[in-house]
């Protein structure tokens, strides 16, 4: 299996993790399409809860995210996810 690398965002994305409810909307349509829709794992995005001081979650991108699908943030119903415009 390719080995890999998490990335905070890719160019194309605007992230806001502050509107970020961890609904896990994203990784679920990502799974879908893109994996296993069986296994969150698999998906190109991975969202954390926070941990310690830090409330709220984390969104991180997989370096196999295919970022030119851009489902993650069409699907996201909170904002949390922008494609820039070009
Ligand atoms: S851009 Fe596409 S492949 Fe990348 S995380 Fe979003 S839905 Fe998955
Ligand atoms: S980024 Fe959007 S779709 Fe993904 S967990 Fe956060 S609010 Fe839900």
């Amino acid at each position: 299996m390719q080995q890999r690398y998490i990335d905070k965002a890719p160019d194309k994305f605007q992230v806001s993790e502050h509107s970020c409810c961890g609904c896990l909307q994203c990784m679920v349509v990502c799974a879908g399409v893109w994996g296993d829709e069986d296994s969150l794992n698999s998906a190109k995005i991975k969202v954390c809860r926070n941990t310690g001081d830090f409330y709220g979650y984390s969104i991180y991108f997989y370096s196999d995210c295919r970022s030119g699908c851009k489902l993650c943030a069409k699907w996201c119903p909170y904002g949390a996810l922008q494609v820039k415009e070009v």
